[in-house]
């Protein structure tokens, strides 16, 4: 029987070679993950999972956690992985909203998620972080060989929850093609081979280090170190042995503030790779200065896979996520009318394309308003093309500021701010006002010692920026608040500073 993205899968590997090591030296070849993933498999129908069924997870990154997504992909299930960080109260809602047939959880959190999910009427079982659990003695006790249940291309292969940095969290629906068209796009665009070895340190719940990294890796029958978190050190110390690092922009910081990090020491990388987050472009100059590397950004979300990408023979410049990727068709509208925009001007980034999610999860009117009868979806970025066809994100269509009916995009005034050489990061928001409706707020993180006020900066900026767009007041922290993947909760900023004008 054909199931579209394992059978992909099982296409490009061969059982002997290697699929994943930790740092505690395991390793799994690919005919291991058969194995485990078909064991998985048959524990998940014997636990009540018929095809079609969610099957949420909630636990600690482990190569077992990743073989529980193959053994949902297998059983013809729907994968639903959620953030570890996510509270009792939160996972009420998601199972409620997703009605699982069962949830997969670390031991520890059984007893508080078994009267949760009774009345949801899902079975329990548990991973923990080592392997072992519930599920893991149940799938011991299963056979090596498992039949893959038929799945088509358009069959769901997951519900992926966006990661809430506007609002309530949505689950993106996202088919067997959408996850297999996008990956073999990014295996092929970014030239990944059966030689290569990723750095995995991201987290598996989120679209990154779950699609992009792992099905890329598999595509490729390439392997990987699979860390629990990020820590420049250990990257540092992997990367004589591997080939690619995927990040977000958080890893990058980190790993130019160390000494470490070197032309020598980066020698054997043929590849890194940002995303989730704007990378800023001093980062970007920073590590090229250290290594010699341009890092390569792209751009995607939950609902998309990936969308644009720098190229990997061409220039890859700072501050830009690249060109459409191949087979994705991208236009830039005025946000109102949905009007197609000219090369250079800013508005709505509208996408089209195999990667393009099936819609939100019970959520019709959503996913309908989402979409344009042509079949784009607006994906609530906001952008330009440039002149040599590079793709600029400018900011989210939330985050725009409208001072004095004027439209103000954050990212061109936090530009301004950033380079001035005592800043390190900056964040750029809407605070209501008065006068002006909202007041464009700057909210700023400067670098150790240094010593630079509001009026400094204010100052600063009078020559560079329209009057409109130059903020009414500077704020400075420590730090800019953001959450596991990188990205700065500018909804925070908002109603810490909700009161700032009154
Ligand atoms: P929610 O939709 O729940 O508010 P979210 O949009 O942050 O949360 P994700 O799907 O994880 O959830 O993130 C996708 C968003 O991340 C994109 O819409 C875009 O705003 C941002 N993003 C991703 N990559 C980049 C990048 N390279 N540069 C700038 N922004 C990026
Ligand atoms: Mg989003």
């Amino acid at each position: 029987m054909s199931n579209h993205l394992f059978d992909a899968i099982c296409a490009g590997i061969r059982s002997d070679a290697p699929f994943i090591e930790t740092l505690e030296g395991k390793s799994w070849t690919y005919g291991d993950m058969l194995t485990l993933s078909a064991r998985l498999a048959s524990a998940l129908v014997k636990s009540g999972v018929k095809p079609g069924d969610r099957v949420a997870v909630q636990v600690e990154k482990s190569p077992e956690a990743l073989m529980l997504y193959l053994a949902c992909v297998r059983a013809g299930a729907v994968y639903l992985p959620l953030n570890t960080a996510y509270t009792l109260a939160e996972l009420e809602y998601f199972i409620g909203d997703a009605e699982p047939s069962i949830v997969v959880c670390a031991p520890t959190a059984k007893p508080g998620l078994l009267p949760i999910a009774t009345a949801k009427n899902a079975a329990v079982e548990t991973l923990d972080e080592k392997g072992g659990g519930s599920l893991m003695e149940l799938a011991a006790q299963q056979p090596d060989a498992f039949a893959d249940v038929e799945r088509g291309a358009n069959d769901l292969a997951a519900i992926l929850y966006t990661s809430g940095t506007t609002g309530r969290s949505k689950g993106a629906m996202l088919s067997h093609d959408n996850l297999l068209s996008n990956a073999t796009t990014l295996r092929d665009y970014w030239k990944f081979s059966s030689a290569d070895r990723l750095i995995h340190a991201l987290p598996i719940f989120h679209t990154h280090g779950l699609f992009v990294a792992s099905n890329v890796i598999m595509l490729a029958g390439a392997s990987m170190y699979f860390l629990p978190k990020f820590d420049a050190d250990t990257a540092l110390r992997l990367m004589p042995t591997s080939t690619v690092m995927m990040g977000v922009p958080t890893f990058y910081v980190r790993l130019v503030q160390s000494p470490d990090l070197t032309a020598e020491s980066t020698a054997h990388m043929r590849l890194f790779i940002s995303g989730s987050a704007p990378l800023l472009a001093e980062t970007h100059r920073q590590f090229e200065a250290m290594t010699g590397h341009r890092i390569l950004e792209r751009y995607g979300m939950t609902e998309t896979n990936m969308n644009t990408s720098n190229p990997y023979d061409g220039e890859r410049v700072a501050g830009t996520v690249g060109f459409p990727l191949p087979g994705v068709a991208l236009r830039v509208t005025d946000p109102e009318s949905g009007r197609p925009l000219a090369d250079g001007e800013t508005g709505m980034i509208e996408v089209k394309g195999p990667n393009v999610f099936q819609g939100y999860w019970r959520m019709p009117e959503k996913t309908q308003s989402e979409f344009r009868t042509d079949g784009f979806f607006i994906t609530g970025d906001l952008g330009k093309v440039d002149e040599n066809g590079y793709v600029h994100i400018v900011g989210r269509g939330k985050d725009l500021v409208i001072s004095g009916g004027y439209n103000i995009y954050p990212k061109e005034v936090e530009s301004e701010i950033d380079m001035l050489p005592e800043v390190v990061e900056s964040a750029v928001i809407g605070v209501a006002h008065p006068d002006f409706g909202e007041g464009v707020t700057a909210v700023v993180v400067l670098k150790p010692g240094a010593s630079l006020d509001e009026k400094g900066v204010l100052t600063a900026l009078q020559d560079r920026l329209a009057r409109y767009k130059q903020p009414k007041r500077i704020i400075f922290v420590d730090d800019l608040p953001r959450n596991t993947m990188g990205k700065v909760q500018k909804n925070i900023l908002r109603s810490t500073y909700a009161d700032l004008y009154q």
